[in-house]
């Protein structure tokens, strides 16, 4: 499974298509193939056709996924679109840190053993 440099939660920045320049927050990621859901990002339309005589069609609105490569993570310090790297703490403790700042992202929890 390919690690993404971004996960759900994060606050990122589209960096190119129709939404670039857009803010949002992951919703979900898809590591297998390297795509992303972004809050409010990539719309699609959909036309749902009624199941049953009683329903009504219609369109509505959600997130397609977008390429994780299109988006960046902003820095909750520095408020910039920033890359990351991963840091092991004197503790042992691994995060996740601003390239730019060093504000530590968020911890990496490893998965269990
Ligand atoms: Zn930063």
């Amino acid at each position: 499974m390919k690690k993404l440099h971004v996960r759900a939660g994060d606050n990122i920045t589209v960096l190119t298509g129709k939404d670039k320049g857009k803010h949002g927050k992951i919703i979900e990621v898809n590591p297998d193939k390297g795509r992303v859901l972004v809050e409010g990002v990539n719309m699609a339309t959909k036309h749902v056709k009624p199941k049953r005589m009683d329903q009504q069609g219609g369109i509505i609105h959600q997130e397609a996924y977008i390429d994780a490569s299109n988006v960046m993570l902003i820095c909750s310090k520095c408020k910039k679109p920033a890359r990351t790297e991963r840091r092991i703490e004197d503790s042992g403790r691994k995060v996740r840190v601003c390239k730019k700042c060093g504000q530590v992202i968020d911890v990496i929890k490893e998965a269990a053993k």
